[in-house]
């Protein structure tokens, strides 16, 4: 078994449930903060679990140039090499790779490209792909896909979308093959900080989710037969007929959840949207939803209400790095000179621990200083908004009520 998703409560369209994967479980809808390099950039692992974080991105791509698959795996994969061991997934790279541009080729047996690095020559297929991500051991790994650019002609998206589905049928097809390699059970990992690991040497999902998760009810050992789940993408550009070809077809190669790919990626907004609530209306109720890639707090909380349950974006890290910051009044630019002498809290609303203890003058002259604490203490905040944003969706729906945030941006049934 590789994860179960349990419904637990739903209104109209949007639903709130739990899904349980080899290492934790994780309530959905959820947001799922980016760790390109195993990190998530400036905010160490404990203050990620105080946060509630409960599932994190890797960049299979970055980990693949940098450290290394080998070097990770050697380590128990990314859970025991950045002591991580609540849930972790994974992009399958063709997304990453789909944003070198210049310095990529496609064909049928993969995508030639150079390293962003140093200029080095690597090919990805779906194998080779699969291989990467069974490797670095995440929890949900991603089957290989090209993601369609934007503009792109039907005929180009046509073309676009039977090659990931072919590519979908490879990357099951070695994984079913190889799942048996995901290194969980090597126990060749540190024990770091005191931290006991379980006798058989594999991890026991910890049920003290800490700061103000409500997961509190997982325990038990691993399962020793355990394995990642492998979902697979639904891709077809902006044409809604082809959205709904792809995924069927790719609930006809069969897997145990399905994301959304390709979005994001310059359309307009509203294109975005109405792309996601037709093909999700396509896709099976009882399976994880993902949506890769989006959005503002207000997308995520309006995607949730129409029924997704898992979405990823850079957005609150890498804005938080520029000073940007998501709060109750809207966004802030704390650089701004009209901050020099506020003593107000970032957002009197929020009750992180960013806002409950500094003021806006100092964030302000820590990010014009340009000392590092700035960008911590920022993404925390950042951090801290969209994850209550979700937990707040996560509450309001089994009550019936709408999310607040969702002003203009909803088929969500008001009662
Ligand atoms: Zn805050």
């Amino acid at each position: 078994m590789s994860i179960q998703f349990q419904i637990e409560a739903s209104n109209g369209v949007g639903r709130v449930g739990r899904l349980i994967t080899p290492h934790a479980v994780v309530e959905t809808p959820v947001f799922m903060p980016v760790g390109t390099l195993a990190s998530v950039k400036g905010v160490p692992q404990d203050l990620l679990e105080d946060l509630g974080v409960q599932i994190l991105l890797g960049n299979t791509y970055h980990l693949y140039l940098r450290p290394g698959v080998d070097t990770v795996r050697r380590m128990g994969g990314l859970h025991g090499f950045m002591s991580w061991d609540r849930a972790i997934l994974t992009d399958s790279g063709g997304f990453q790779v789909f944003s070198l541009n210049e310095l990529r080729k496609v064909t049928e047996e993969g995508v030639r490209f150079r390293s962003h690095l140093d200029g080095s020559s690597h090919f990805f297929s779906p194998e080779s792909a699969m291989e990467a991500q069974i490797g670095l051991g995440a929890d949900i790994i991603m089957a290989f896909d090209e993601c369609t650019e934007f503009p792109a002609g039907r005929e180009r998206m046509r073309t676009s979308m039977e090659l990931t589905l072919r590519w979908a049928e490879r990357s099951k097809r070695y994984f079913e093959e190889h799942a048996h390699e995901v290194p969980w059970g090597g126990g060749q990992w540190p024990v770091a900080g005191g931290r006991e690991q379980p006798a058989s040497g594999r991890f026991a999902p910890r049920n003290d989710h800490g700061g103000r998760s409500d997961v509190d009810d997982h325990s038990g050992a691993m399962d020793p037969d355990a394995t990642q789940a492998l979902f697979g993408i639904v891709q077809g550009g902006t044409d809604l007929e082809l959205r709904k070809e792809s995924a069927e077809r790719t609930i006809e190669i069969g897997f145990p959840g399905y994301a959304m790919g390709g979005l994001s990626v310059g359309e307009p907004r509203d294109l975005t949207q109405e792309v996601v609530e037709s093909t999700l209306q396509h896709l099976p109720a009882d399976k994880p939803r993902y949506l890769m890639g989006v959005g503002t707090p207000e997308e995520i909380a309006a995607y949730a209400a129409l029924g997704v349950d898992m979405m990823d974006c850079v957005l609150p890290t890498r804005a938080a790095r520029h000073g940007l910051l998501f709060t109750s009044e809207g966004r802030i630019s704390i650089k701004q000179a009209r901050y020099r002498n506020d003593r107000g809290a970032l957002d009197p609303a929020c009750g992180c621990r960013v806002c409950r203890r500094y003021s806006r003058a100092y964030l302000r002259h820590l990010y014009a200083s340009n000392e590092v604490l700035a960008q911590v203490l920022n993404t925390v905040h950042n951090l801290s908004f969209y994850l209550d944003t979700m937990r707040r969706v996560r509450h309001s729906i089994p009550l019936g009520e709408g999310t607040g945030f969702l002003s203009g941006v909803s088929s969500q049934p008001k009662p």
